[in-house]
């Protein structure tokens, strides 16, 4: 699979909407934005990066392209376009709807925070893919038109055991949309394995169904899915009801994350921790790879507070944070255990490699320097790093705090390991 888009290209003859909209886009989320304000240079650009464009947000007249080229040239090569219009009557959208484009957006004050929620949303739900489960082609092809139109990656299966080994496969399958009759495994059945796999606040199941018997919509819910659709059904509902069950599970996974966030540093926390650690614990166990926990602490702390104020304890907490998520990416498990105490646990990595990787970042940090307000602020940590073979991760997590102590008492700033 190629890495995720990470540009965003604007295109305008004018900077009104361009600029605010350009430091809106990368205050929200993490992509890099061009803007060009010709046709000549947006197609140098699409041409360039293709692979890379996360969206186009284009005006849809242009002085090189008066008849709306940008958004055709964008729809021909099927980059995800929302076009920016004066005003809006059906004209504008007769234009905008034969161009491809994913939506229009009249120009106004509020339109910029309009456009990034819909980017952030395009953003999010990029390599999200959508599973139809229908034994007719005739009436799987129009659903997967329909999603393919909201830029789904869809993926298709002529039975229920068709869909269960897709799903076992695919593990970002966020929504499944289900027939009935089908045979074999009928639509109700498929839900109710379904639900074995991944749970509601997971995936959205939608049953779709023609039967006229009226009690099938209840039984569907009542089996787990999350919603039911009765065929004929027009193109806008079909869309929107998907895009409503979509958004619920995207939600709970956005209420899920926060939960697992530290607030104040954005680390993960101590919850994540006793979520996430154990199974990676269990697992390294049973394959006998090499496990490693380091506890941190920053040293004289309290001072630090008391000297320079609480705010200044913040900053520097936030500090020690961000330069620890630098050193240490996924999959490695760096959390703010509380207080000023931070948890680095790896698999997989050597016990030399791990005790050189947190040296590299005990002395990045003597060095670096905390900007609060008009001051320049440092500070020191102490680390217990325990590498050696334990039976639990309580044991492991109790060896690495002795030895935290341990770096304290021989002075501070520095690794005991065993
Ligand atoms: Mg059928």
């Amino acid at each position: 699979m190629t890495s995720k888009p990470d540009i965003v290209l604007l295109v305008d003859d004018s900077q009104l909407i361009l600029h605010p909209l350009s430091q809106a886009v990368q205050q929200r989320i993490n992509v890099r934005v061009d803007l060009a304000h010709t046709f000549e240079r947006a197609k140098s650009l699409l041409k360039d990066h293709s692979e890379r464009i996360l969206c186009v947000v284009t005006n849809l007249t242009l002085k090189d392209a008066p008849s709306g080229e940008v958004a055709d040239y964008c729809g021909q090569h099927d980059v995800p376009t929302l076009v920016l219009t004066a005003n809006y009557d059906d004209s504008v959208r007769q234009l905008v709807q034969q161009r491809k484009a994913l939506g229009y957006i009249v120009k106004s004050p509020q339109c910029v925070d309009q456009i990034v929620q819909l980017i952030v949303q395009i953003h999010q739900r990029h390599g999200s893919k959508v599973l139809v489960v229908d034994d007719s082609v005739v009436n799987s092809k129009l659903q997967v038109m329909l999603l393919k139109m909201l830029k789904f990656e869809v993926l298709e299966a002529n039975n229920g055991h068709e869909a269960l080994f897709l799903l076992r496969e695919n593990p970002n399958v966020i929504l499944t949309l289900t027939d009935y009759e089908m045979p074999g495994m009928n639509g109700l059945e498929l839900v109710s394995e379904i639900r074995k796999l991944r749970s509601k606040e997971e995936m959205a199941v939608i049953g779709v169904s023609a039967t006229d018997n009226r009690a099938l919509s209840a039984q569907f819910l009542k089996m787990g899915a999350s919603d039911y659709i009765k065929k004929p059904f027009l193109d806008e509902e079909f869309q929107w009801r998907v895009l409503r069950n979509i958004e619920f599970v995207e939600q709970i996974q956005i209420i899920r994350d926060f939960s697992y966030r530290d607030y104040l540093t954005k680390l993960h926390n101590r919850r994540f921790f006793f979520d996430k650690v154990p199974p990676l614990f269990a697992e390294a166990l049973s394959r006998k790879t090499p496990v490693g926990a380091a506890m941190l602490d920053i040293d004289h702390f309290k001072q630090i507070n008391d000297t320079h104020g609480h705010d200044a304890g913040d900053a520097a907490l936030r500090h020690v944070s961000a330069l620890l998520a630098e050193c240490f990416p996924p999959p490695t498990v760096t959390v703010r255990f509380g207080g000023e105490e931070f948890c680095v646990f790896q698999t997989e990595t050597g016990a030399e490699t791990m005790a050189g990787r947190l040296e590299t970042f005990r002395r990045d940090l003597e060095k670096s320097l905390i900007h609060h307000h008009q001051k320049k602020l440092s500070c020191t940590i102490s680390i217990g790093l325990s590498t050696q073979p334990q039976k639990t991760l309580d044991q492991l997590l109790r060896k690495a705090d002795i030895l935290l102590y341990q770096a304290k008492h021989e002075g501070r700033n520095r690794i005991a390991k065993d």
